[in-house]
C-alpha cells in the first residue's frame, strides 16, 4: 500500500497557502465533509483528526462508557476495540463468519446482555453482507449499530453506503486507505442531535470558534483546512479509485481462484476491496517465497482474543483459522496490471513447485 496524489493536489495546497488561509478547521473542511456526506449519502459528516478519535467521539456522543458493553469483532484493525477501552466501556469480543469477515450474526445476537449499548459492525475490506440484518437486530434489541466503516469508502450493500446503515458511521483517511490526508477521520450520521453534539464536542464545548461560551464538556478535536484542502482533490480521485479498486481485485481473483490452494472472501460487484486478501495453509511461506521475488506482502490482523491487554474471553474458532492463513497481497492503486499479473505468477508458481 502507498499512498498516492499528483499535480491537483499540490496545486490546490499550494494555492490555499498563497491565499493566506489560516491552516486550522475552517470553510475547507466544511466543503470536504460536505463533498463526504453528498458521497455516502448522510445527511451530516463531521471530520476528526483520525479514525480511531472518531470511533471514540461516536461512543462518547451516544453517552457509552463506564459499565456499558460494546460488542466489537475478534478480527479487525485494533483501533476498533481501544476506542471502546478509551471511552471506558468494555469490549465484549464476538467470532466472526467465514463469508464475509464481519462479525457473526447469531453469535453477536447470543453475546448481547442487559449491559450491551452497542454494536460495533466492522465492515472489513468493504464487505459486510448482513448489514440489514444486525440493523433489524440492533433496532429489536434497542441498541445501537455503530459502524466502523473504515475500509469501506466506496462499498456499498443493496444501494445503500456501508456506514449509514447505523445511527452512525466512521471512515479513516490514515495513508493505506483508498484515499487520504495523511491523517483525517470523519462521522456520519443523519441524527441533527448527535451531530450537534460532536461539533461542540470536538470545539472544547463551544457554539463557535472565536468567542468561549463553554456549553458542554469538549476537547479540542479538530481537523485543519490545509487537510482538507488535500482531502477535496482526493474525493474528486474516490470515483476512478473505487472502479480501480474494482478492476485491481477481478484481475487478481481470475488467476487466483483457479489455484485450489487459495481461498478468496466473496465479493460483490458492490465492494470496492482496499486490500486483495488471500486464505492459505502457511502464509509465512508463501510469503517468503514472494519476498524472494521481491514482493512484498503483509499478514492480516491478529485475532485480538490474543492479545493480552484486551482481555477477552470465549472462543473465536474462525477468526483463529482467519487470521492464521490470511495475507493481503499487493493492493497499492500505484500498480500497474502487470505487477499483478507479475504476483499472480509468483504465486501460481509457488502453487506449482
Ligand atoms: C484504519 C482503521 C481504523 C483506524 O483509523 P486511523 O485513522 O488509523 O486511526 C479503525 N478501524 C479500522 C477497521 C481501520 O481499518
Amino acid at each position: 500500500m502507498e499512498p498516492s496524489y499528483d499535480e491537483e493536489e499540490i496545486a490546490a495546497v499550494t494555492a490555499y497557502l498563497r491565499s493566506g488561509g489560516w491552516i486550522t478547521e475552517f470553510k475547507k473542511t466544511t466543503e470536504l465533509e460536505e463533498a463526504i456526506a453528498e458521497y455516502v449519502g448522510s445527511k451530516h459528516c463531521i471530520m476528526l483528526p483520525n479514525g480511531t478519535l472518531s470511533l471514540w467521539v461516536a461512543l462518547v456522543a451516544l453517552g457509552i462508557g463506564k459499565g456499558d458493553e460494546v460488542i466489537v469483532p475478534d478480527f479487525t484493525m485494533v483501533a476498533s476495540a481501544n476506542a471502546i477501552v478509551l471511552s471506558g466501556a468494555t469490549p465484549v469480543f464476538v467470532d466472526i463468519a467465514e463469508d464475509d469477515l464481519a462479525l457473526d450474526l447469531s453469535k453477536t445476537e447470543a453475546t448481547i446482555t442487559p449491559k450491551t449499548k452497542a454494536i460495533l459492525l466492522v465492515s472489513m475490506n468493504g464487505r459486510c453482507a448482513r448489514v440489514h440484518e444486525f440493523q433489524k437486530l440492533a433496532n429489536a434489541r434497542n441498541i445501537h449499530l455503530i459502524e466502523d466503516a473504515a475500509q469501506s469508502l466506496g462499498s456499498f450493500v443493496g444501494g445503500t453506503h456501508l456506514g449509514t446503515f447505523g445511527i452512525i458511521g466512521s471512515f479513516s483517511f490514515s495513508v493505506p486507505k483508498i484515499i487520504t490526508m495523511g491523517q483525517g477521520g470523519a462521522l456520519v450520521t443523519d441524527d441533527d442531535t448527535l451531530a450537534t453534539k460532536i461539533r461542540f464536542f470536538k470545539d472544547f464545548g463551544r457554539p463557535s470558534g472565536g468567542s468561549d461560551d463553554y456549553q458542554a464538556l469538549g476537547f479540542n478535536l479538530k481537523y485543519t483546512d490545509l487537510q482538507a484542502v488535500f482531502g477535496i482533490e482526493q474525493m474528486k480521485k474516490l470515483p476512478s479509485r473505487v472502479t480501480r479498486k474494482k478492476e485491481m481485485y477481478a484481475r487478481y481473483h481470475a488467476v487466483l481462484s483457479k489455484i485450489p490452494q487459495v481461498t478468496l472472501i466473496e465479493t460483490s460487484e458492490e465492494t470496492a476491496p482496499w486490500f486483495v486478501d488471500i486464505f492459505v495453509s502457511d502464509p509465512d511461506k508463501l510469503a517468503a517465497f514472494l519476498k524472494g521475488r521481491g514482493i512484498g506482502t503483509r499478514r492480516v490482523y491478529p485475532a485480538l482474543h490474543t492479545r493480552s491487554f484486551l482481555k477477552a474471553f470465549g472462543e473465536f474458532p474462525v477468526s483463529t483459522e482467519m487470521t492464521r492463513k490470511g495475507l493481503w497481497l499487493p493492493s497499492a492503486l500505484t500498480l500497474t496490471d502487470s505487477d499483478i499479473d507479475r504476483v499472480c505468477k509468483a504465486i501460481t508458481d509457488f502453487f506449482q513447485t
